[in-house]
C-alpha cells in the first residue's frame, strides 16, 4: 500500500473523492507521493452528472495509463442535430472535428458516476484506497505542515498531519471556508431539471440532440446503453419545484413535439446553475481544486474536466517540491494558470447560457430561427470546426502568461501543450505524446540534436527524445531542430529554435529544478 502505515503522518491529505481528488491522488501516487483521500459519503456518486470527457483529460489519462479503458467504456459524440418548434432545422456534422489535433478527437460521452468508479479502480490498484464515511471537521496550519481534525467512520476523531492539504471537496468546501477565501459570483435563475430515462423516439438516434422552443428547451445525449438517454431541460415556473418537484411535474409538450416517449425514468433531479470563482486557490500549504475553486453552466461540458486539469497542473508540482526537485516557488504558479482559465470559463458559458436562456423576444427569435442555421452553417467548415474542437476540447487551454513558461518556435509557445504528432517507425515510439507516460520533464526534438544538448541531457539527467523529421510536424506548428523544455504535465515550458542547451540550463538552474 503506498498509504502510510501512521495514519497520522502523510504527505497530501486529499479531502473529497470526487473526479478531481481521484486524478491528483492518482498522479501523485504515480509519483511515489504518499496521500490520504478522504470522503465523507458512503460510496462514490451514483448519478450520471457531468457527460462530457474531453480530449484533454484523456490526454492526461494517456499519461496514466488508463485512456483506453475510458474511450472504451463510453461512447464518442458525432454528431449534433438541432430542433426548433418540433421540426429538425440543422445539423452539426463532428466528424474530422479534431483529426490531427489529438489523438482523442471527439468529445467522449461517458457518465460522471461510472467514470468515479474506474477512477477509484485505478486508485485501489495503485495501493490507496479511498477512505469512506471520513469527513474532515477542521484543520490549522504550522509553519510547514497543516494539522486535520477528522471524523471517523465509528464517529470517532483523529488528528492528521501532512504537508500539504488539498481541497477537493466540491461547491460548498470545507477546506474554502476554513481558509476564509471568497467565492463571487451569482445563481441563475433558471431551474433545470436532469433525468436519466429510458426512451424511444427521434431524439434517440444516437446523436447529442438539442430542441428549442419559445420557453423551453431540452438536450438529449444517447447513452452507452441502447434506449437510455439523459435529458436536460428547463423548469418552466421555477416557483412551484419545491423538494417534491418530480418527473410528473415537468411540462412534457417540448418532449411531445418531438415524438418522444419515455418508459421508464432512472434518475432525476433538479439543480440551480451557479457561476462562482474563489478568490485564491492557494493559501500557504492549503489548496482548492475543481468545483471548490469555481463552477459555472454545464453549457459545453466543461466543469469537472477543468477540475481535472487542476489536478494534473497541482500534483506533479507538489511532488517535485516534496521531492526537492524544485524550489517552492513553483507551487505559486498553481494559481495564476488556473485561475486565469477559469475566470475566462466562467465569462465564456455565462454568455453561452444567457443566449440559450434568455426570454426577450429578440433572443427568441435569434435562438429559434437565425442561430441553429448559422452555427450549421459555419460549422460546416472544416477550419470552424477545428477552431470549435480546439475550445471546447481544452487542448487549447495555455500558461503563455506564466512565470515558468519562456520562448517560441514559429507558432508554438512556452506554456502551450505540446502539439500532438503521429510519428513513423523509426521514432520508436507510435506518436510524441507516449513519452509523455513517465510523467517527468523531458527535451523534445523534431529533426537532430546538437552534441551540447546530448551531453546536457546526460548531465542533468533530462530524457531527450529526438523525432525524425516529418512534414506533418511543420503542420502541427513544430519547428525542425527547435529543442522544447516539455514539463510533466505535457505542457511547453520552453521553445528555443535554437537549440540551444545553454538555454535549457539556464531556465533549470533559475527555478531550482533538479532531476533525480
Ligand atoms: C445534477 C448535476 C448535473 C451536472 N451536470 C454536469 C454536466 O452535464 N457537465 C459538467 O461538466 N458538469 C456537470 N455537473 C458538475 C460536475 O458534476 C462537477 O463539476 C464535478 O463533480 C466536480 O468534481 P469535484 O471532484 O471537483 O467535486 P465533487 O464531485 O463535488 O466531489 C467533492 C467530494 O468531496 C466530498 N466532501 C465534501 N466535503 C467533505 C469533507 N469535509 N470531508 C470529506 N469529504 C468531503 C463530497 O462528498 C464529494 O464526494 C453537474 C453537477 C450536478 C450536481
Amino acid at each position: 500500500m503506498a498509504n502510510p502505515s501512521s495514519a497520522n503522518d502523510t504527505e497530501v491529505l486529499i479531502v473529497g473523492a470526487g473526479p478531481t481528488g481521484l486524478v491528483l491522488a492518482l498522479w501523485l501516487t504515480r509519483l511515489g507521493i504518499r496521500v490520504r483521500i478522504l470522503d465523507k459519503t458512503a460510496e462514490p456518486g451514483t448519478t450520471s452528472r457531468a457527460l462530457a470527457v474531453q480530449a484533454r483529460t484523456l490526454e492526461f489519462y494517456g499519461q496514466l495509463g488508463f485512456a483506453n479503458m475510458v474511450v472504451e467504456r463510453g461512447r464518442w459524440a458525432t454528431k449534433a442535430n438541432i430542433w426548433a418548434d418540433g421540426k429538425p432545422v440543422a445539423q452539426v456534422d463532428f466528424s474530422g472535428m479534431g483529426e490531427g489535433l489529438s489523438p482523442y478527437p471527439y468529445p467522449l460521452v461517458y457518465p460522471q458516476d461510472e467514470h468515479e468508479r474506474l477512477l477509484v479502480e485505478r486508485l485501489k490498484d495503485a495501493g490507496v484506497a479511498v477512505e469512506r464515511n471520513t469527513e474532515m471537521l477542521s484543520f490549522n496550519e504550522a509553519e510547514d505542515h497543516i494539522k486535520a481534525k477528522i471524523k471517523k467512520p465509528d464517529s470517532t476523531e483523529e488528528t492528521c498531519r501532512a504537508a500539504y492539504v488539498a481541497g477537493c471537496d466540491g461547491s460548498r468546501s470545507r477546506v474554502r471556508e476554513m481558509l476564509g477565501i471568497g467565492f463571487p459570483g451569482g445563481t441563475y435563475e433558471h431551474l433545470f431539471y436532469v433525468a436519466d430515462v429510458e426512451a424511444s423516439g427521434p431524439m434517440l438516434n444516437g446523436d447529442l440532440n438539442i430542441a428549442l422552443e419559445r420557453s423551453d428547451f431540452l438536450v438529449v445525449f444517447r447513452l452507452k446503453r441502447e434506449g437510455q438517454a439523459r435529458f436536460i431541460g428547463t423548469v418552466r415556473d421555477s416557483k412551484q419545484a419545491d423538494e417534491n418537484f418530480s418527473w410528473d411535474d415537468v411540462s412534457k409538450g417540448i418532449i411531445e413535439h418531438l415524438r418522444t416517449s419515455v418508459r421508464h425514468v432512472n434518475w432525476f433531479s433538479t439543480y440551480h446553475v451557479h457561476h462562482r470563482v474563489a478568490d485564491h486557490f492557494r493559501k500557504e500549504q492549503a489548496f482548492l481544486l475543481g468545483d471548490a475553486a469555481h463552477i459555472h453552466s454545464p453549457v459545453g461540458g466543461q466543469g469537472m474536466n477543468t477540475g481535472i486539469g487542476d489536478a494534473v497542473n497541482l500534483a506533479w508540482k507538489l511532488a517535485a517540491v516534496l521531492r526537492a526537485q524544485a524550489k517552492p516557488s513553483l507551487l505559486d504558479t498553481y494559481e495564476p494558470e488556473r485561475i486565469a482559465f477559469a475566470r475566462k470559463l466562467v465569462a465564456t458559458t455565462d454568455r453561452a447560457f444567457m443566449a440559450v436562456t434568455s426570454s426577450s423576444s429578440l433572443a427568441r427569435i435569434i435562438r429559434l430561427r437565425i442561430a441553429p442555421i448559422l452555427a450549421a452553417l459555419m460549422l460546416s467548415f472544416r477550419a470552424a470546426r477545428r477552431r470549435l474542437f480546439r475550445t471546447i476540447s481544452q487542448i487549447a487551454v495555455n500558461y503563455r502568461e506564466s512565470s515558468l513558461s519562456r520562448g517560441h518556435a514559429r507558432s508554438v509557445h512556452g506554456g502551450d501543450r505540446l502539439p500532438w504528432v503521429k510519428t513513423d517507425s523509426s521514432a520508436g515510439f507510435p506518436d510524441n505524446f507516449a513519452p509523455l507516460a513517465s510523467l517527468d520533464w523531458q527535451i523534445h526534438v523534431y529533426g537532430e540534436a546538437t552534441a551540447d544538448v546530448k551531453a546536457l541531457c546526460s548531465t542533468r539527467k533530462l530524457t531527450l527524445y529526438a523525432f525524425p523529421w516529418q512534414s506533418r510536424m511543420k503542420t502541427a506548428g513544430l519547428w525542425r531542430d527547435a529543442l522544447y523544455l516539455v514539463r510533466p504535465d505535457g505542457y511547453i515550458a520552453l521553445a528555443d529554435p535554437q537549440g540551444k542547451a545553454a538555454t535549457i540550463a539556464s531556465y533549470l538552474d533559475e527555478r531550482g529544478i533538479v532531476l533525480k
